[in-house]
């Protein structure tokens, strides 16, 4: 099932649970600056929740917010028991220290999943694995190779696929090009989470039968979006950019809300 249709059948099954429950889940979102991209995703983000029938606030606060006054905000929401998800749109402004932003997020309500001891599993390395299983793409004994080590894709999807069974083998930018192309080659699974357009390329040999997830995404000058795979591969499945990991990222974020809510602290 491709992706969009695939988003739009487990959003609707989350709209079901949430109406049949009859209460409201609730999400804050945290956002210090006001730049064009963070306005856009935060814009996408409450769209989503509303959807279908999370309540979203934004908390937006200036780009010369003081980290103790951020701290003081987040304290206050992992207290009050009317907020079940609360997430710190990325980037901060550079005098902020976003390791110790994330881990004073209460683990029961950090919904993107970055804290150490969240109860949450990151959303876009969980959004692509339900993903695959849901396609009865199989991982147990398979070659998968992920392509960049962030806290936030590249080392949990590692985690995960691990948990599944997956031969893992993580490369970043110390992976010489040599090898880069051999584990390519050799992929059953392959995760791209580079952040370069076009960085798998008609220079890399791939197996027929891969599957190719692209995380990449990566802004041209004309604005248009693309991904960290060059499109149309003769492979298996190769996830498109846009309308691909980011359906499913916004996807598992619901998701995560919506167990927050059921679950409490
Ligand atoms: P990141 O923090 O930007 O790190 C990039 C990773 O790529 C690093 O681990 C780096 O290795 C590795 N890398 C850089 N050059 C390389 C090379 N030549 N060969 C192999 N590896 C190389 O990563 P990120 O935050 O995970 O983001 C990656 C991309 O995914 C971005 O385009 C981002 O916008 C996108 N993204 C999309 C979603 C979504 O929902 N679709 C979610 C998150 C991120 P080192 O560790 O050695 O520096």
């Amino acid at each position: 099932m491709d992706i969009k249709t695939y988003v739009l059948k487990r959003k609707q099954n989350l709209k079901e649970r949430i109406l049949k429950d009859g209460g409201t889940p609730s999400l804050v979102i945290i956002q210090v600056n006001d730049d064009f991209a963070s306005n856009k995703y935060v814009a996408g983000k409450i769209n989503d929740a509303r959807e279908v029938g999370i309540s979203a606030k934004l908390i937006k606060m200036p780009e010369t917010t003081r980290l103790d006054e951020l701290l003081k905000k987040i304290k206050k929401l992992n207290k009050d028991p009317h907020v079940n998800g609360i997430i710190v749109q990325l980037p901060l402004p550079k005098h902020i220290d976003e390791n110790i932003v994330k881990e004073a997020i209460n683990p029961a309500k950090d919904v993107d999943g970055f804290h150490p001891l969240s109860r949450f599993k990151a959303c876009t390395p969980l959004g692509i694995i339900n993903y695959l299983k849901d396609e009865g793409v199989e991982i147990r004994g398979k070659n998968v190779v992920i392509i960049g080590r962030s806290n936030i894709v590249g080392k949990p999807a590692a985690m995960l696929f691990l948990e599944e069974d997956g031969n893992v083998t993580v490369l970043h930018s110390k992976t010489s090009r040599e090898d880069l192309k051999n584990y390519v080659a050799n992929a059953d699974i392959m995760v791209v989470a580079v952040g370069r357009k076009h960085f798998i390329n008609d220079e890399h040999t791939l197996k027929n039968s891969a599957v190719l997830v692209d995380v990449g995404i990566n802004r041209d000058e004309d604005g248009k979006l693309t991904g960290d795979i060059k499109p149309g591969r003769d492979v298996y499945l190769q996830t498109p950019v846009p309308g691909g990991v980011g359906l499913l990222t916004r996807l598992t974020l619901l998701e995560n809300v919506l167990e927050a809510y059921l679950h409490g602290i």
